[in-house]
């Protein structure tokens, strides 16, 4: 019996192929891959532009940027979330603020946003937790009435559908990440959907230095065609070709992905919805599930995962909300019970297995395992 891990990759031989045509070629950075993945990319989003990064936190920080956030400036988001939701404002100078999550999404709490925002705020960004995708509505209206821009942090919601339409198309701003547990993977990589020509090109800027080539964009006349200008402080978060090429490769999948995790949480809910003391994830038609988050009893959490991983099955905890981290702790002064609703779900939250590889076997012998440890 194989230990089973929260997530895991996929890969084929053909991901296989098209990363070895890569490297048989000339270009392993910077060449026609990275293009035909951003390609890709738009037309399954249906987003004018898509813009590769290096991983999903450089396209977050990549994404801040082209809002405009600087010293002065908040991103207003939730704590249920990886750190790099707000680490991308804090490397700009901005600074985060948090409003709760409603429990019934696991998502950040439109009323209790609309309470936190202040002068300050430059961005609203809202987390497709888990893979529900999250309401952007409100958060639209909200940013419309104090001038701020959406950006949905869609790391855990590609393949996710809102109304029928792939998250990617709805707030200013979509970024996703391709770490090898998130739906497709590139090994390290990310990207940031929108429609906005300028958001692009500032994206686009940020990701190579800050250093443009196109003479029409240049703000000196040039010295030749040779002229390169840095404009702005960017950094080097391009995507290789390498990682793009396994990216088109992944993408083509990313269907029969998608389709194979909502078989395994349908799988689980069927199994542990009525069990004695467990809360299952909120769903929706559109749910990708990149994680499968169950809330166990109170209390017992620590119990749960020792008890899983003496029957092979490493749970995961997603997530230690991110106004506890120590550094945010100690550097912008927030404590427990900050956050009630995100702090009482972390602490009952267990992350199930759920991966593309995940046989139904293998979902049955975990919800035996979650059950047996509830009746105990
Ligand atoms: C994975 C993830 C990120 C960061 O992506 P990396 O590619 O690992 O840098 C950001 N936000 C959320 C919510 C994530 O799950």
């Amino acid at each position: 019996m194989r230990v089973l891990s929260y997530g895991r990759q996929h890969i084929d031989e053909e991901d296989i192929a098209a990363v070895v045509a890569v490297l048989k070629g000339d270009w392993l950075t910077q060449g026609p891959s990275v293009s035909a993945f951003e390609k890709a990319f738009e037309d399954y989003t249906g987003a004018r532009h898509a813009v590769s990064f290096a991983n999903g936190t450089a396209a977050l920080h990549g994404a801040y940027f082209a809002a405009g956030v600087g010293p002065g400036d908040e991103v207003l988001t939730t704590p249920m979330t990886f750190a790099a939701t707000g680490n991308g404002a804090l490397y700009l100078g901005g600074s985060v603020a948090f409003a709760d999550i409603d429990p019934e999404t696991l998502c950040l709490d439109a009323e209790k946003a609309r309470e936190k925002v202040t002068a300050a705020t430059k961005v609203i960004a809202p987390v497709s937790f888990a893979g529900y995708p999250a309401d952007l509505a409100p958060f639209k209206k909200l940013a419309e009435s104090c001038g701020a821009v959406v950006i949905e942090d869609g790391s855990h919601a590609l393949g996710a559908m809102r109304d029928g339409v792939p998250v990617g198309k709805g707030a200013d701003l979509t970024v996703f990440s391709f770490h090898p547990v998130k739906h497709i993977t590139t090994g390290e990589g990310g990207m940031v959907v929108t429609d906005s020509d300028e958001f692009a090109g500032r994206m686009r800027l940020f990701r190579t230095h800050g250093i443009t080539k196109d003479p029409a964009a240049m703000e000196d006349v040039p010295d030749g065609p040779w002229s390169t200008e840095m404009q702005v402080l960017g950094y080097n978060y391009r995507l290789s070709d390498i990682h793009a090429a396994l990216g088109i490769s992944q993408l083509k999948k990313l269907g029969m992905f998608t389709a194979r995790r909502r078989e395994i949480a349908a799988l689980y809910d069927s199994l542990l919805s009525e069990v004695q003391g467990l809360t299952v994830p909120p769903s929706s038609p559109g749910h990708s599930y990149h994680l499968y988050p169950l809330q166990v009893p109170a209390g017992r959490r620590a119990e749960y995962m020792a008890r899983l991983r003496g029957k092979g099955i490493a749970g995961m905890v997603h997530y230690l909300p991110v106004h506890l981290h120590p550094y945010y702790r100690r550097n912008f002064g927030w404590k427990k019970g900050d956050f009630p609703e995100s702090e009482a779900f972390y602490s009952r939250e267990i992350s199930l297995p759920v991966f593309y590889g995940l046989s139904d076997e293998e979902v049955r012998r975990v919800a035996e395992a979650i059950s047996e440890i509830a009746g105990s």
